[in-house]
């Protein structure tokens, strides 16, 4: 658990806030994420890379909440954004759209005009109609078009195979024995402008292994690329840091910086990062309350007022969550599963659990600070929780909880 959530006086808190407090004032379920573990977070990226100055571009998809956005452009934050609304939520919390890079295999045109409009850092192209679609647009608008190549380097980061991406079999990205033929073309078309190169490999990792073939990989084609005369300002190696869910060990950050920054060695291209879960991912814990205890036959469920809708990385990926009580109190454990109020058999949160617990109680899953509420939908009618910020002692609503209003607002009753 990241040391911003401790339990003191007998109940968790987040930094000096009691969860109980929040639970009261905003009910549940509500997603707390905490400003000083998220601030703390991007600062071990900042330090342990401080010799080479990167720019690091936060993963907007892991939580694109504004006042987070607001707070890590505070900091000096880039941002990595997958769709034009991205950019414009990262527009709208007074991110600099100078310092966005923007990926994704399916831009559209009008995404890709939002971002020249904006004078984004580059584009993260993933195939070559792309790079056609955005040199015919560029030169439309009597534009350059900044960009780099998504390079699918196909290793093999050991993670689950929803989250790898830099495999020959995924959609991600150019393949290795391609790029040089395509950095050629791009060069030479009259909208674009030849930035950097990218790839990233995948998600949750925990080994530098991984990174390291990554980095060695575009290193190569690097040097290849510099012979043929195309030089880049940049080379980003992407995201994927993983966090530790279930006591996972992961290669410590300075260890980590130290590999990549010894195998850039002494070429002078700026380092680009694009961290998600591991800047918000431990930052967060999604706060419920037990509504019922109900004992089986053959398996006993802690029902809860969250469900697969607010966080689907259980029931998606096969997920690890903790759970921790609030409040621990003394009693017999029952062996459990943590689930939710959906029809469906794949609303859990968590399985075979010992919890102490009854009804009424407060549980907070923990480490739903990244691919949390990004993910939350409202089936089964269910409005998305609110979500708090702690800071010290102070608690500031960033996003109310949704109204009924709010889900049928854009519907209308047809004739
Ligand atoms: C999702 C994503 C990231 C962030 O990945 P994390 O595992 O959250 O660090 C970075 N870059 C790209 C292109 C992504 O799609």
């Amino acid at each position: 658990m990241n040391p911003a959530f401790s339990l003191r006086n007998g109940a968790l808190h987040a930094e000096a806030v009691d969860l109980r407090m929040i639970a009261e004032r905003f009910s549940t379920p509500t997603y707390v994420y905490s400003r000083q573990a998220i601030t703390s977070n991007f600062h071990a990226y900042r330090d342990a890379f401080s010799r080479i100055q990167p720019l690091i571009c936060y993963a907007v998809k892991a939580n694109s909440n504004l006042a987070i956005l607001a707070l890590l452009a505070s900091e000096g934050a880039g941002f990595d954004i997958v769709s034009g609304g991205e950019l414009l939520r990262v527009i709208a919390a007074g991110g600099d759209p100078g310092r966005v890079i923007f990926s994704g295999v399916g831009k559209r045109e009008e995404e890709i005009e939002l971002a020249l409009s904006h004078g984004i850092l580059c584009f993260n192209v993933e195939s070559e109609p792309e790079l056609d679609r955005i040199n015919t647009i560029a030169l439309r608008r009597r534009q350059r078009a900044p960009i780099t190549f998504r390079i699918n380097p196909d290793v093999d980061p050991k993670t689950h195979p929803y989250i790898s991406t830099g495999l020959k079999s995924n959609k991600f990205g150019v393949a290795w024995h391609d790029a040089e033929r395509l950095y050629r073309r791009a060069a030479a078309m009259p909208g674009i402008q030849v930035r950097g190169i990218e790839c990233h490999i995948g998600s949750q990792i925990t080994e530098l292994a991984p990174f390291a073939d990554a980095m060695a990989r575009l290193l190569d084609l690097v040097d290849r690329l510099e012979a043929a005369g195309i030089s880049l300002e940049h080379i980003d190696v992407g995201g994927g840091r993983g966090i530790s869910y279930n006591g996972e060990s992961l290669v410590p950050m300075s260890e980590f910086a130290d590999a990549l920054i010894a195998q850039l060695g002494s070429r002078p291209y700026r380092l680009l990062l694009e961290p998600g879960r591991s800047i918000v991912g431990d930052a967060g814990l999604l706060l419920t309350r037990v509504e019922y205890v109900k004992r089986g036959e053959t398996k006993n469920f802690a029902i809860v007022d969250a469900a697969m809708n607010d966080l689907i990385r259980p029931t998606l990926y096969g997920a690890h969550h903790g759970v921790l009580p609030v409040v621990p109190r003394e009693g017999e454990a029952l062996d459990c599963d943590v689930v939710g109020p959906v029809c469906e058999s794949g609303d859990w949160l968590a399985r075979e659990r010992s919890l102490v617990v009854a009804e009424g109680d407060l549980l907070a899953i923990l480490d739903a600070g990244a691919y949390a509420m990004t993910m939350a939908s409202n089936y089964n009618t269910r409005t998305r929780p609110a979500e708090v910020l702690v800071d010290g002692d102070s608690v500031h609503l960033i996003r109310e909880r949704e109204r009924f209003e709010d889900l049928i607002a854009h519907e209308r009753v047809a004739g």
